[in-house]
């Protein structure tokens, strides 16, 4: 049995210090399983009990090829000799802004941020500059960072479906209600849904902010034809079409999850996987709408454009570019999902994949779901069982079934069939549990 000793008193004195523990809420995981991380290597990371894990979390995706990848890092420390920052240009920014435009064809201008968060921040702000309309939609299901603009959900857990549209609700306490105003959800694939909202709010609205691929809620993916509707209907109401790809971006697809299903955004927005691992992000788009930057509409910061990132970065996304890491990611997703698949057709549980192999939900019912309503249908207890017992196995995954698998290149090197044994094992310990917690009358629907 997996031992979080060392973790258990590491937690208990860093709650003195750091609220919950940690640096970021979604890192507690209770005061027994927080884990606390002695070092990464490939696909695989060490916690400080010394326990091992084969990992498809990779920090909620910015590890696209492996944890202390040597070429990046190499080229990381290179960017250390430059200086670090300097509140003046380097011309490293244009050569990565070059590959990005490259590789994402919308992309014609772009600027730097340092985290998802404030490049999807930067992105509304153009919107509302471009269009001179202040309010927003997103998709039900939909994260787009920590700022209080995009802080509220539509709580479908306990909801029913039959009962209307779910309740929006903040993420927490602090989150100003001002913001609920000029705030609108609607379900992914289903265009009637966007054109009732944009026809009676249109004069309001600047931006639709959408994840066509839901890395938040179980890689749930929009259809081609939504995405095409979707782009019609921005148009046609003088609404952007942003599209967020900050765990999607130069993961699914060389040219993002926009290359996958052949759409093409106003604005985008990058970050995880376009270093690696190293902080940055990127606002970029449609030129007319990108030149808004610098008249009349602010963006900028400190940190913005490290030269370590910039570096990193740089050598990130000519790997992708150059070589095969990303099919080949693709196709380790593939073989992942066939084992994954007869492993649990063998037991008769009913399952489905949803996303990209790369960015892959694992959803238990026979067919996926189509927005984050029909997400309640699924058997996410079974999922909720299982994570922890993949844990003890040695595979990390996140305990919420809504967060996605992620892949990277290192998986290839003898990842394969210890997931699979260690899958198996999980899957043999869990299913006769919840037969027992069933007999008591719960999760019997297996
Ligand atoms: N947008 C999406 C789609 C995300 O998944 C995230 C983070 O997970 C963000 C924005 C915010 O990014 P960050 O955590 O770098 O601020």
């Amino acid at each position: 049995m997996r031992s979080l000793s060392r973790s258990n008193q590491h937690f208990r004195k860093a709650l003195a210090r750091l609220p919950l523990g940690v640096s970021s809420n979604f890192r507690y995981w209770g005061e027994d399983h927080t884990i606390y991380v002695e070092r990464g290597k490939g696909a695989r990371v060490w916690d400080i009990d010394g326990n091992e894990y084969i990992d498809y979390r990779l920090a909620y995706g910015p590890v696209i090829l492996g944890y202390a990848d040597e070429r990046v890092d190499a080229a990381a420390r290179e960017g250390m000799n430059v200086g670090g920052v300097f509140a003046l240009s380097t011309e490293a920014e244009l050569e990565v802004a070059e590959r990005v435009s490259h590789m994402v064809p919308s992309a014609e201008l772009v600027r730097f941020s340092n985290s998802g968060t404030e490049a999807v921040m930067a992105a509304l702000r153009v919107a509302r500059a471009f269009t001179g309309k202040d309010g927003h939609v997103i998709v039900e299901g939909g994260y787009h960072g920590v700022f209080s603009e995009v802080m509220w959900y539509s709580e479908v857990e306990e909801w029913s479906p039959g009962e209307g549209d779910p309740p929006v609700v903040p993420y927490g306490d602090g989150v100003p209600g001002v913001t609920r105003k000029l705030f609108h959800t609607v379900p992914l694939n289903d265009a009637n849904a966007l054109e009732d909202l944009l026809r009676k709010k249109h004069a309001e609205i600047g931006a639709f902010l959408v994840e066509p691929i839901m890395g938040n809620c179980c890689a749930i993916t929009a259809d081609v034809q939504y995405m095409k509707d979707v782009r019609e209907i921005c148009d046609r109401y003088d609404v952007l079409l942003v599209i967020d790809e900050v765990k999607t971006g130069f993961r699914v697809a060389k040219g993002g999850v926009q290359e996958l299903l052949g759409i093409r955004a106003d604005l985008c927005t990058f970050a995880k996987a376009i270093g690696n691992g190293y902080p940055l992000a990127v606002v970029a788009g449609r030129e007319d709408v990108m030149r808004k930057i610098g008249d009349n509409v602010v963006h900028g910061g400190t940190f913005t454009a490290h030269s370590v990132s910039l570096a990193a970065a740089a050598k990130t996304l000519a790997i992708l570019d150059e070589t095969t890491a990303l099919a080949d990611i693709e196709n380790y997703g593939r073989d992942l999902q066939a084992g994954l698949s007869r492993i649990l057709d063998e037991r008769g549980v009913a399952h489905s994949f949803t996303g990209h192999p790369a960015l892959m939900g694992l959803f238990f019912a026979a067919t996926p779901p189509r927005d984050y309503r029909e997400w309640i249908g699924s058997n996410y207890e079974f999922y909720d069982a299982l994570a922890p017992e993949l844990h003890n196995q040695g595979i990390l995954v996140e305990p919420d079934s809504r967060e996605p698998w992620f892949l990277c290149e290192s998986h290839n090197v003898g990842c394969l069939s210890e997931t699979l044994d260690k899958f198996e094992r999980a899957v043999d310990i869990t299913l006769p549990k919840l037969k027992h917690r069933a007999a008591g009358g719960q999760n019997e629907d297996l």
